[in-house]
Formats: structure tokens, C-alpha cells, sequence
């Protein structure tokens, strides 16, 4: 197999390089701390981990905390009066919004990502990420 884009052969399965690169971090977490500057080789795998890292679902957490946050700003102004409270009722249904609009990407976007990303090869040479096909 070669890179799309450069014709190398040095390619990876990316989910192999990312967990090749979270178990690297961890080993070296505590040396990292203590050694001011990343060791180069510390630095190129976690770079490679980045590029090959997963699609990541939507968390609910997110706007949900943001619903609160504003929540707690809006109840310490005071009084909320009518423009508060369509405030609130409005950043309400936009929370909703969010929510489902996460829901509805972790159920249909994202494992179609998490398939593409587990047949992706990462290019050691030029660091593109591309799908194996047939
Ligand atoms: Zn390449």
C-alpha cells in the first residue's frame, strides 16, 4: 500500500499509530513532566497519534454546562424580568436544540466516521490520513 499523496510505503493503519501513541504518552507522561523539552521521538508520536486520532462523539455535557453557566448568570443579575426570562427560555431551546442535534449526529454521522477512520492508513512521510479502499 502507498500514500495517496506521496507514493510512500511508510503507512500505518491509523488506529494502530493512535494507540501506539496514547500507550507512548502515558509511559512517558511522568518523564515528559520532568524533562522540560519533549524528547523528539516523544514529540513525533504524539504528533502521528494526533493525526490518526478517531472522530469523537458529541458530547451532552457540553450544552448542558452551557445552559447552567448562563442559568447561574442570569439568576445572580437579579431580577430577570421579560427580557431574562425570553432570554433564558430561548438559550432553553437552544440547549434542546444542541442536545438533539448531538443525538442525532452520534447515531448517524458518527459510526459511519469511526468506520472510515478504522479502515484509514496515516503516511508517515507527509502525515495524510486516507481510506483504504478495494
Ligand atoms: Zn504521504
Amino acid at each position: 500500500m502507498q500514500c495517496e499523496k506521496c507514493g510512500s510505503a511508510r503507512v500505518q493503519l491509523a488506529s494502530n499509530v493512535y494507540r501506539r501513541g496514547q500507550r507512548h504518552a502515558a509511559r512517558h507522561l511522568l518523564t515528559g513532566l520532568v524533562q522540560a523539552p519533549a524528547a523528539p521521538a516523544y514529540a513525533a508520536a504524539g504528533t502521528a497519534a494526533r493525526l490518526a486520532s478517531p472522530p469523537r462523539m458529541r458530547s451532552p455535557l457540553t450544552p448542558i454546562l452551557g445552559f447552567v453557566a448562563v442559568a447561574i448568570l442570569l439568576c445572580l443579575s437579579g431580577r430577570l424580568g421579560w427580557i431574562g426570562t425570553a432570554l433564558a427560555g430561548l438559550f432553553l431551546v437552544g440547549t434542546l436544540a444542541a442536545l438533539a442535534a448531538n443525538s442525532v449526529h452520534n447515531r448517524t454521522a458518527y459510526p459511519d466516521a469511526y468506520r472510515r477512520w478504522k479502515n484509514s492508513y496515516l503516511c508517515l512521510e507527509c502525515g495524510q490520513v486516507f481510506e483504504h479502499r478495494d
